[in-house]
């Protein structure tokens, strides 16, 4: 099926600043944060399909090798980023982005983007995420900080993104930290955590306090009817364990009476936890999943993941996105391929004649795009 035509919101993706690409581009197709060598990138399928639908789109000679189609590609982007960003962008029918925009972040990565600076860039209507984990890196980073002033610190930074920043969602990324087992705790008990953590780093007590901290945010989400994303499964190797980021751990939280009522977004549908996802999605009212990453990493494997997403999950939860980040090419290439193989999955459902054809579409719509207007509130 094609669905090229309908139009597309990015729930979750990164802003990016050309200046500072500083690697072949190549090989930012690739999870790992040890930057991998090219080799270890050119003989992917997701490679193979990048480049040869991009040697296309740039008017490489036809049946061009690879470093051609990359020398193409550098040409044209050092000369124009932002005319070669726009023209990328607007092959695919993309309207909106919502910015996580904690990364790349000056503590992370040595500098931040701003957000007017990269709406300027891309020819699409943005809307920020708050990410909590530059916060609490800050507050982790000073020894001195009393637990009330480390909360403080936490309240002010939530307030500023939800009053003043306008956020759409807030982002955790508590999978890479301590894992996605998340528990309730009390101000006594994570104050406790917080004092002996101080003292000798342990990670018991790290989980308590990084949890606590994870529970403020879910609860200023419910006070100010905000959804919070939540990175599950697949990411950045090797600082993420695969074992703590599987999307079902978080049973529990999302069972929990004050929470309960917060939209909760599985990121990433908990790849390769998809089937879980989809469960997840479909027992608890206030859940709701997303492709993104999915679509640029895992080539066609993508179609399988939207299946086991549907094993269980309504159509109405699922959203759409790249995860893009640092080139324009993951944005472009996750929105591009994902829409085909989105058509392709929902084709297949119709051919076995589970679904219509116009059910087909209804379902492409939903998760293109209504399903975010309607959580995001756009
Ligand atoms: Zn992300």
């Amino acid at each position: 099926m094609d669905l090229s035509s309908i139009p597309v919101i990015d729930s979750h993706c990164h802003p990016f600043d050309p200046s500072r690409e500083d690697d072949d581009f190549r090989v930012y197709f690739n999870m790992s944060l040890w930057r991998p060598p090219t080799e270890v990138v050119v003989d992917t399928i997701v490679t193979r399909k990048l480049m040869r639908e991009l040697g296309k789109f740039l008017g490489a000679p036809y049946g061009a090798d690879q470093e051609t189609i990359a020398n193409v590609r550098n040409e044209q982007y050092k000369a124009d980023p932002k005319g070669y960003t726009q023209k990328l962008f607007k092959s695919n029918n993309l309207e909106t982005m919502l910015v996580d925009t904690g990364f790349p972040h000056e503590e992370f990565t040595g500098y931040s983007v701003d957000l007017k600076t990269f709406a300027d860039l891309v020819p699409c209507k943005v809307y920020p995420i708050f990410r909590m984990a530059p916060t609490i890196f800050t507050i982790f980073k000073d020894p001195r900080a009393t637990f009330e002033e480390a909360v403080d610190i936490m309240e002010k930074d939530m307030n500023k993104a939800i009053k003043q920043d306008k956020v759409v969602a807030m982002k955790s990324i508590i999978a890479y930290e301590t894992g996605l087992a998340i528990r309730k705790w009390s101000k006594k008990d994570a104050q406790e955590a917080y004092d002996r953590f101080r003292k000798d780093k342990n990670r018991d007590d790290e989980k308590i306090v990084r949890e606590y901290f994870v529970v403020m945010g879910l609860l200023a989400c419910k006070e100010n009817d905000l959804p919070m994303q939540f990175h599950t499964g697949l990411g950045s190797a090797p600082i993420l364990n695969l074992l703590d980021s599987n999307p079902i751990l978080m049973q529990d939280i999302l069972a929990d009476d004050d929470i309960k009522e917060v939209t909760v977004i599985i990121t990433h549908s908990g790849y390769p936890f998809t089937t879980e996802a989809g469960y997840l999605c479909s027992v608890y009212p206030n859940c709701y999943c997303d492709v993104t990453a999915i679509t640029p990493y895992t080539g066609p494997a993508l179609k399988k993941a939207i299946l086991s997403l549907l094993e269980f999950s309504p159509a109405n939860r699922i959203m759409f996105g790249s995860d893009g980040v640092i080139i324009p090419e993951t944005y472009w290439f996750g929105i591009k391929q994902g829409v085909k193989v989105l058509g392709d999955a929902l084709g297949e459902l119709v051919t076995a004649d589970w679904i219509t054809a116009r059910e087909a579409v209804e379902f492409a719509e939903m998760i293109l795009h209504k399903n975010a207007q309607k959580v995001y509130k756009l």
